[in-house]
């Protein structure tokens, strides 16, 4: 599946609280989040524990929103310039200039 906003590939997991939560489809070592695919197909993701910490089956995977870049700029459109502090974006000011009565 796929992220709705960056595209990637991401794997939609059902925490023990039974909400989606998207995580990284790659395993990472890193991750804070253990998943499984439990007994009927789905993959399972909880937060380890001292208690329970990763078992056997489990496989560390970081949350898709710690990872996710955002929505890709679109194609044809130029990244606007980052202006340097104290620099007025001139274009930005006539646009809330026009919008007045
Ligand atoms: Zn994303």
């Amino acid at each position: 599946m796929q992220c709705p906003k960056c595209r990637r590939l991401v794997l939609w997991t059902t925490t023990e609280a039974g909400k989606r939560l998207a995580v990284d489809i790659e395993p990472d070592v890193e991750g804070n989040t253990a998943v499984y695919r439990n007994g009927t197909g789905t993959w399972v993701s909880r937060r380890p524990t001292d208690e329970l910490p990763v078992m056997r089956w489990e496989r560390l995977h970081k949350p898709h929103v710690a990872t996710c870049p955002g929505p890709m700029p679109r194609h044809g459109r130029p990244v606007p310039p980052v202006l340097p502090p104290g620099v007025a974006d001139m274009s930005a000011y006539r646009r809330k200039a026009r919008g007045r009565p």
